[in-house]
This record gives structure tokens, sequence and C-alpha cells, in this order.
């Protein structure tokens, strides 16, 4: 089975978040199943710096007004076909930002390229590679259906996996003129309250969609969590699943891994302490007793770090430390800074991207810290389950589904791998916080959860599965 996949972000060329670790990990995981991937990425700089074997595939001389070309090529393992154009893609800020923090002025064009060029790959513009089914990721990717449903070749089957309904690519109404569709397509696929949303193009003309965990499928069907689009979600619910994330477990992997000060196994969890020790060294707080929590995450409301910056000061009254490694809203962020301002042995915080520090902030801390409003799958819960830094998370789309609340029943069955809580407000976090010290406090048990949370399956092996399954079913073979 062949299969294009197209995002706008794959780790570990580019990455501002959980859709990079995706769109980079789950061919790796598909290949022993049979399924051919090549990942169709723009070609930012750093893509373009990390091509191997890059050839010119073809040549798409007037992308959006822009000269463009596609190249065939290997990186980080994966077989891409990068979309080269200087003109949309070759900037110095991010991926979707420049360096003033605005998002680019045309971003439109730059993903409506992307996705056009994926369509013409998939109605077989490539010579010598036809994929049997496309897969796009999130808004960025989601016009590649739509160009297939209206243009006069045959269409193949498409597969929508939305990261987070939150990002719709929305635009004003005049950028349709631009796409060169025909006038019907607004009504039918585009149209999103007087505005144009990318994502709703592909929620109508996929074949199939699908979120990153089965809770947050259900949750996008209410007002609540679909944010303007669970009607329209609705009117698709018996082409959407959820389908859980996996992560990359060699690139994590506590036993094996180069960034963190201490490697360890299961077996030998007290060396966690040393990892505990660099991160206190590196943040500047005391290296006592005390439980650290860890919040590695975008600083926004989604992720609950308003209601995190209400409870600081009540974390370090009750005995913890907290260290936090994020940006994000301006104001989270200095609401979170000031917060260590006021406590500094106690609490730590970095705004800045730091992988290498991600990963030894989970290899040491204690608890990682996740109490997010609305959560499609997560990762960071994932890599803490691996490396034995507790969960402690909302009880919400994929935190609900990947870890199990340490309830009394839990704890006697030995299930249980992390904390839950519910609702996101100071008072949910301050009663998830006072259990979290309780069982932290009764050694034991807290070593029976981190060592739960590390026997537990956080790999793409049975993901990758139901993704196959998925496919097949796309292509009438399931
Ligand atoms: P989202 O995609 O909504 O941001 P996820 O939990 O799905 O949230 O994925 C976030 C990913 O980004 C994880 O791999 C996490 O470790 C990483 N991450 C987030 N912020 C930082 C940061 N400041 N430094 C390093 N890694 C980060």
């Amino acid at each position: 089975m062949r299969v294009l996949s197209i995002a706008s972000e794959v780790y570990p060329l580019i990455k501002t978040g959980g859709l990079a670790d995706v769109a980079g990990a789950l061919p790796l995981s598909l290949e022993p199943l049979g399924v051919e991937s090549r990942t169709l990425l723009p070609g930012y700089p750093a893509v373009m710096a990390s091509l191997q074997a890059a050839e010119t595939v073809l040549d798409l001389p007037d992308l959006f007004g822009a000269e463009a070309r596609l190249i065939s090529a290997r990186a980080a393992g994966l077989d891409l076909l990068v979309l080269d154009s200087p003109a949309l893609y070759d900037r110095d800020g991010g991926p979707y930002i420049g360096r003033d923090g605005r998002d680019y002025a045309d971003n439109f064009e730059r993903f409506a390229a992307l996705s056009l060029a994926g369509a013409r790959v998939a109605q077989g513009a490539l010579p010598g590679w036809q994929p049997d089914l496309v897969h796009v990721h999130d808004w960025q990717a989601a016009l590649s259906p739509v160009f297939m449903r209206y243009s006069d070749q045959p269409e193949i089957p498409s597969l929508l996996t939305i990261h987070n309904i939150a990002f719709q690519g929305q635009f004003a109404s005049n950028r349709f003129e631009g796409l060169g569709l025909p006038d019907h397509a607004w009504w039918e696929a585009l149209e999103y309250y007087g505005t144009l949303s990318m994502l709703k193009g592909a929620i109508v003309t996929a074949h199939a969609i699908n979120t990153v965990s089965p809770s947050y499928a259900e949750e996008i069907l209410t007002p609540e969590f679909g944010m303007g689009m669970e009607g329209l979600i609705a009117s698709r619910a018996d082409a959407l699943s959820g389908i859980v994330n996996g992560i990359d477990e060699k690139t994590w992997n506590p036993a094996t891994d180069t960034e963190i000060a201490a490697r360890y196994t299961l077996a030998r969890l007290a060396t966690r302490k040393k990892n505990r020790a660099a991160i206190a060294t590196h943040f500047g707080i005391d290296d006592d007793e005390g439980p650290v929590f860890a919040v590695i995450s975008r600083l926004t409301l989604q992720k609950g770090m308003d209601v995190l910056a209400d409870m600081a000061d009540e974390l370090v009254t009750m005995g913890g430390k907290l260290v936090i490694l994020g940006s994000g809203d301006l104001v989270l962020e200095r609401a979170l800074t000031a917060a260590a301002e006021r406590h500094p042995r106690r609490i730590g915080i970095e705004l800045v991207y730091n992988e290498p520090l991600s990963h030894l902030m989970q290899a040491g801390a204690d608890a990682i810290l996740i109490p997010s409003r609305f959560e499609p799958c997560g990762l960071t819960q994932l890599y803490g389950l691996r490396y034995g830094c507790v969960p402690v998370v909302a009880r919400t789309g994929g935190l609900n589904d990947t870890v199990i609340d340490a309830n009394a029943a839990a704890l006697a069955a030995g299930a249980a791998t992390g904390l839950q809580f519910s609702p996101v407000t100071p008072d949910g976090l301050r009663q998830a916080l006072r259990r979290a010290f309780r069982l932290y406090n009764d050694t034991k048990t807290w070593h029976q959860i981190q060592k739960q949370g590390m026997k537990t399956d956080v790999s793409w092996a049975k993901s990758a599965e139901l993704y196959v399954a998925l496919y097949q079913r796309l292509l009438g073979k399931g």
C-alpha cells in the first residue's frame, strides 16, 4: 500500500508541537506493516539543509504565483517529497509565524500550495510513484482532498487527521478566488460563517476523518469542544474515529537517552535522582525531598496555564517544586515568571523551546503536570509514562484515554499509572495536587505507579495497526 502523508511539520526536521512527532513517527511504524509512505512537507530552510539524495521530480512553475518544485529526498529515515519554493518558505522565522511574532501574511498561499502539490501527486503527476491513498494532517494540508474533489482527474481515497480542531485555517472569503475552484465549492466545502476555513474543506471532502484519541473524537461532537465545527463534524459522524498517538521509542527511551544526566531502567529507578539533581542545578532550585512537578508545554489557556499560575504559590506551600519549560501567551509567560520570581528556589522557568532539556525534565521530575482544558491526544504524558515521571492530568481527550487514574480500585489492582482530575479550575488542580502529595509520600505506592507507567505500551505498534485497518477500509479492502 502506498500512502502520501502531507504535513506542515515533521520531527526531527521541523517541529512546533505534537503534529510533528506524529508525522515523523507514524510512517516508520507503518513500514513493517507493509505501508510505503512518502511524506510531503514544505521546504523550510531547516528542512532544505537536512536533505540527502535530493532529486527534482516535478516542476511547478506557477504555484499561486510562486516558482516551485518537488524534490524527492531522504532524511531522518523518511522518504520525503519536499516542496521547494523559496518565495513561500525560505524565511528566518518559524513555520507559521515570523520573527515579529505574527502569522505570515501569505500563510493562505503557503499552505494552499502545499495542498495543491499534494493533490497533484495524489492524482498521478509524479513519474513512477502513484499513492493509493492520501493522509492529510490538520488545516495546513486540508485543501488537498478539496482540490482532488473539484478537479477533472479521478480522486483517490483520503484521510484527514485532526490534531487540534481549535486550529481551523480561517482566512478572508475573498481568498477563495485565488484557488481556481468552481463557485459551488465555496458553499459546499469552504464557507465557514462568512470566512474560508481550510479545515472545513477536508472535513467535508475527506473520505474518513480521525482525531488523535477516541475521547477527543467524541468530544468534538459537542459545543464545548467542537469550536463551532460540532455540527459539521456530526454530519460526518459515520466517517469519524479516534486513534491515540504513540511515541517514538528510540528517541524517548530512558535506558539509552543521551540527553539526560543518568540513564536508567525500571529496575533502577533510584538513578532518576541524578537527573533530578541536574534539573535542580539547571533551574537553580533546591534539590530537597519535596516532589518536583514539571511542565513542558505551550503556555496557553488550552493548556490550563492560567490555572497553574493561580495555584503556583499553593504548590510551593504544600512543599512542592515546579519547573516550567515553554513559551506562548505573553500574559501567561508573565504570570508564571512572576511566580518563579516569588519563589526563586522552588520554581524555575525557561521561556524557550529546548528539546534536550525536555528529556532531562521527564527523566528527573517526579510528576508531569498537564492541566489542559482540552487535549486532542497529548504527548508529554506518554513521555512521562515511559520515563517514570508520573502524569497528573486533566480528565479530557487523550489524557483521559492514556492515563489510568490512581483511584482506590486501580491502586488495588496495581493498574494505576497517574492521576486524573476535573474540572480544570484552581480548586480542581488543588485537589489533584493534594492527592499527588499524599501518594508521593507513600513511597511504595508512588514507585508502583511509576513502574506501572513504565510498563505501559505507549509505542506506535497498536495504533499503526489501527491506521492500517482504517487505510484498508478506505481502499475497500477492510
Ligand atoms: P501540542 O501539540 O498541543 O503542543 P503535545 O503534548 O501533543 O501538545 O505535543 C507537544 C510536544 O512539544 C511534545 O513533544 C513536547 O515535549 C514538546 N514541547 C512543548 N513545548 C516544548 C518546549 N518548550 N521545549 C521542548 N519541547 C517542547
